[in-house]
């Protein structure tokens, strides 16, 4: 589990200023990933108590164009942000409940697939996500 004094760290390392909101933030997103803004600001709002959405948005911002947060959002959905990057991982999304889980690389690197014709681009992604139902939706539409 990171501490503050590891998230102070990465803020240094990404040479951004240490301040007690993007600490908040980090750690929510950490212990929390793949969550959409509004719960984020209410984990920060918790541990911080007075702070804006505005706020909360502006630090994910800033988290996210220095890389130490990343953000996704599946079609329909609202962002939502992880602190896992730096690799290729990919996503599973419910169709039914929005749950989000990780899934590794299938290739372990980006971009993942070979396009079966690249027409001459330079391709350094593939953005794969994966659609079904979690375990809970798909027990209750058996039933
Ligand atoms: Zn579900
Ligand atoms: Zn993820």
């Amino acid at each position: 589990m990171p501490t503050s004094s590891d998230y102070e760290r990465m803020l240094r390392e990404a040479e951004l200023r240490v301040t007690s909101p993007r600490i908040a933030v980090l750690s929510a997103v950490h212990d929390h990933p793949h969550a959409d803004t509004e719960s984020i600001f209410g984990v920060v709002r918790e541990s911080l108590g007075a702070v804006s959405h505005q706020a909360v948005y502006d630090v994910l911002k800033a988290l996210t164009n220095a890389g130490l947060v990343r953000r996704i959002q599946p079609q329909g959905s609202v962002a939502r942000y992880e602190t896992r990057v730096g690799d290729n991982h990919h996503h599973v999304v419910c169709r039914s409940c929005e749950a989000i889980a990780d899934i590794d690389c299938a290739v372990g690197h980006a971009p993942c697939l070979t396009a079966s014709d690249d027409h001459g681009f330079t391709i350094d992604e593939a953005e794969v996500v994966y659609w079904g139902l979690c375990p809970d939706c798909s027990t209750a539409q058996r039933n």
